[in-house]
């Protein structure tokens, strides 16, 4: 949990209503999503290198970039600290679009950018002037944060009802060809469907955040559901958030893994998931320093077998490797 979070937030965003079985589940959850970290980043990588965004001005340029200006902002210019990412909730980008730009009133909501299936992306209002997507809250933040954030909505149904053998979206309906992922929302934990997200438009907002992290020195991004008490679950836990904040700032999956492994063993010891994470954990960081080995690199065959160590006791291969690491 960041600072920020503390900050915003009375009480912590797990509130204590929810049970140790759920918040075990939800660290089980985050562990497991870094072990896919290196393949999914770096496929972001290779995407962002064949679609290359650039930051002008307050503007993003690039191809499938195109502009779509909006009234609804703040007139002083902010300076951004966060971004805060968003689900639509609508079909498609130009429903996504013209609600956000709509000034008949029926919508006071905008936001800077909308990033589509396809991974076009609309931008509506320059980054520094404010956009007005956090909503209300009772404690204020989110007005606040509407002045210290970058608003990035992607399209998307966000939760699904799953009935008659069919899913449908919020609006009514029924999906012909959902994308459908089941998970815990972040607010009640409790099991739902929801749209699941596709890659361009994951990979695009890898590519987003790390530009306006360099261009504004964004410190994070968040979820609209970490800073909105209880009032909203978007983006959902189809957006993989733990992913994108390590595209960005940086940092070891594993070291990660077997920190959310150790959050869910805390509140409940006997997890075995959280148990069977710490161990894959240990088992990566030996095949890591066997590997920093085989090319002869002993400092970094140090480090992973002191990260293995920290996290094991009396495992044979990490004994292994520390006798070998001796030897002269
Ligand atoms: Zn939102």
């Amino acid at each position: 949990m960041t600072t920020l979070l503390r900050e915003l937030i009375a009480g912590d965003a797990f509130a204590p209503t929810r049970t140790f079985d759920e918040l075990a589940r939800f660290h089980v959850e985050t562990g497991t999503l870094y072990f896919s970290a290196p393949e999914w980043l770096a496929r972001a990588q290779r995407y962002a290198d064949e679609n290359p965004l650039a930051v002008e001005g307050d503007w993003l340029s690039g191809v499938g970039v195109s502009r779509w200006p909006t009234t609804k902002h703040g007139k002083t210019p902010i300076e951004p600290e966060y971004g805060v990412f968003h689900a639509t909730v609508t079909e498609n980008m130009d429903h996504a679009v013209q609600a956000l730009r709509d000034t008949s009133g029926s919508t006071t909501a905008s936001a800077h950018l909308v990033i589509g299936e396809d991974g076009s992306v609309a931008q509506l209002a320059p980054f520094n002037l404010a956009t007005y997507h956090t909503g209300r809250s009772a404690s204020g933040s989110a007005e606040r944060m509407n002045q210290r954030s970058i608003g990035i909505e992607l399209v998307n149904w966000g939760e699904l009802r799953k009935a008659g053998g069919a899913f449908h979206p919020a609006s009514g309906g029924t999906l012909s060809d959902p994308r459908v992922e089941a998970a815990p929302d972040a607010v009640s934990r409790k099991p739902k469907y929801w749209e699941a997200y596709t890659d361009r438009q994951l990979f695009r907002a890898v590519e987003i955040a790390r530009l306006l992290r360099q261009r504004y020195g964004l410190s994070d991004f968040l979820g609209h559901y970490e800073i909105a008490g209880d009032r909203k679950v978007d983006p959902g836990p189809a957006f993989p958030l733990p992913l994108v904040r390590l595209a960005v700032y940086g940092g070891d999956p594993n070291r990660l893994a077997a920190e959310s492994f150790r959050r869910a063993l805390e509140v409940d010891p006997g997890n075995a998931e959280a148990r069977e994470g710490m161990a894959k954990v240990v088992t990566n960081y030996v095949d890591l320093a066997r590997q920093a080995l085989a090319k002869n690199d002993r400092r970094a065959a140090e480090d992973y077998v002191a990260h293995a160590a920290d996290l094991s006791r009396g495992d044979a291969r990490v004994d292994s490797l520390r006798a070998r690491l001796r030897a002269p």
